[in-house]
C-alpha cells in the first residue's frame, strides 16, 4: 500500500488515493495517476476503424456514408481524403475534401490507405 508516488509539488510522502485521483494532504494538490506511464499527456493516439494508428499527413478513405452537417450533401463511402490533420475533440480528424472544403471527421469512420 506504500507504493503511492510523492506529491509532485511539495514532495510529501503522505499522498493518498481518492478515487482515480491522488491527493496531497500537505499542500492540497490533486492529480491523476494516469501519467505513471510517462508524461505524454498530449500524445493522444488516434486510430482508424481497423485499429491502425493515424498520423498527420496520412491519406484515408471513408468507410460509411456520412451526412455533412448543415447541408444535404453526403460524403460517400470510399471517398479518399489526403493529408489529414489530427485534432482534439469529438471529431478528431481535420481535413479538406474536394468538392466539400474543410471538414471534420471521426476516426472511427475512416480507414488508413
Ligand atoms: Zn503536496
Amino acid at each position: 500500500m506504500s507504493s503511492l508516488p510523492n506529491c509532485p509539488k511539495c514532495n510529501s510522502e503522505y499522498t493518498y488515493e481518492d478515487g482515480s485521483l491522488l491527493v496531497c494532504p500537505e499542500c492540497a494538490h490533486e492529480w491523476s495517476r494516469v501519467s505513471e506511464s510517462g508524461n505524454s499527456e498530449d500524445e493522444k493516439v488516434i486510430k482508424d476503424a481497423n485499429g491502425n494508428v493515424l498520423n498527420d499527413g496520412d491519406s484515408i478513405t471513408i468507410i460509411k456514408d456520412l451526412k455533412v452537417k448543415g447541408s444535404s450533401s453526403v460524403l460517400k463511402i470510399g471517398t479518399k481524403v489526403k493529408n489529414i490533420r489530427l485534432v482534439d475533440g469529438d471529431h478528431d480528424i481535420d481535413c479538406k475534401i474536394d468538392g466539400f472544403g474543410a471538414m471534420k471527421l471521426k476516426s472511427e469512420f475512416v480507414k488508413k490507405i
